[in-house]
């Protein structure tokens, strides 16, 4: 293997290993390249000096540290860009009275920890999301209001869908939002040119499991999108839009037509954080009340279609066909679902009124 290619193939190993800092460290005759994992420095391969001090110049030359100097300790940084993702790293150099050069890499970690399960006001509407999310290939997709807990949402089935088994799961999205060790998570950089589709579709040729992308945003995005599905992978997304029915019409302004909708779509949610009423407050919860916890003081409302009220969906949006009105309970719309949790006294008024969607 050459340098260039050994050299990606570590960031990689470090990446997946989620490692903090790799050292590469000179023993008399070789050098040995240890992992930081869990505080614990762990030993991965074993160099010759050759090999040492080739890698340790090219990571130099990459971090624009001067090459040709090897006894001044020299710091740089570089975003080295691999498969599905940059990662930023800092690297420093040091030597032994032997002039024996050592380098340390440190990998900048990304930004929040695995984030906690939100409540969900109907188990039925959460049920069948984890029943959707357990299926081998298909298109499942998530709209709903900025801060309305998608990107949650989306990793707590995927999650759920593991249950500790080994399955590759790669996730797309700008940025990252919540760190999860089990998935492979990329970012989207464009100025690096790492955009939603080319990450996408080097994502599907490493033949993932499931794959998360956090927005549809453009056609080139969506037709990506439908090609995974087609091709026996899950693909979870979110996508822009005011209630469930408007999926299928974004998705078609994005030009997926109807025919290759109904070939891949498996499910679609809408969803919405309510904050919670609260006895004590006598209104929404409050910051400091200890009646909810923390992280408990809203919840998720879901409307849902899958199966029936999906095909339904499906065949409305083809304006030649005259709606089918199912009753209310049947359809389980957000509206209606939001009266029932007010009913039910989970929210105020206030919040009722914020939330209804209009003219559904
Ligand atoms: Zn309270």
């Amino acid at each position: 293997m050459d340098t260039e290619s050994f050299a990606k193939h570590l960031l990689t190993m470090a990446d997946s290993y989620r490692t903090s800092d790799i050292h590469i460290l000179p023993e008399q005759r070789h050098y040995y390249v240890y992992f930081r994992l869990n505080g614990q420095m762990e030993k991965q391969y074993y160099l010759d000096r050759d090999e040492g001090t080739r890698l340790i110049s090219y990571f130099k030359f990459l971090s624009n540290m001067d090459v040709g100097e090897r006894r001044r300790p020299q710091s740089g940084s570089t975003v080295f860009a691999l498969e599905e993702k940059s990662i930023d790293c800092r690297f420093s150099t040091i030597s032994n009275y032997q002039s024996q050069e050592s380098l340390v890499i440190r990998m900048l970690k990304q930004k929040k920890e695995s984030g906690q399960a939100m409540p969900a006001f109907f188990s039925q509407e959460w049920n069948v999301l984890k029943a959707l999310a357990d299926a081998k290939s298909g298109l499942l997709l998530f709209s709903g209001p900025v801060d309305s807990g998608k990107t949650t949402t989306m990793y707590h089935l995927v999650k759920n869908r593991l249950k500790g088994e080994r399955q590759q799961v790669v996730t797309i999205e700008d940025p990252v939002e919540i760190e999860e060790v089990s998935f492979l998570q990329t970012q989207v950089n464009e100025s690096a040119g790492l955009t939603y589709e080319g990450l996408l579709k080097s994502t599907l040729r490493h033949h993932p499991d499931v794959v998360i992308v956090g927005e549809i945003r453009d056609e080139e995005t969506a037709r990506m999108v439908i090609r995974g599905a087609l091709t026996g992978h899950l693909l979870i997304a979110s996508i822009h839009s005011k209630n469930a029915a408007g999926v299928i019409s974004r998705m078609m302004e994005l030009g997926v037509s109807l025919p290759l909708l109904q070939q891949t779509l498996i499910g679609i949610a809408f969803q919405n954080l309510l904050p919670l009423y609260c006895p004590l407050c006598d209104s929404n919860c409050r910051t400091f009340c200890t009646h909810n916890e923390r992280d408990r003081k809203r919840a998720a409302l879901y409307e849902v279609k899958s199966g029936d009220s999906l095909h339904t969906l499906l065949y409305n949006a083809d304006n030649h066909h005259v709606s089918k009105k199912q009753p209310d309970y049947e359809r389980r719309e957000f509206n209606y679902l939001l009266r029932k949790v007010y009913a039910c006294g989970y929210i105020t008024k206030e919040t009722y009124r914020r939330y209804i969607i209009p003219n559904e």
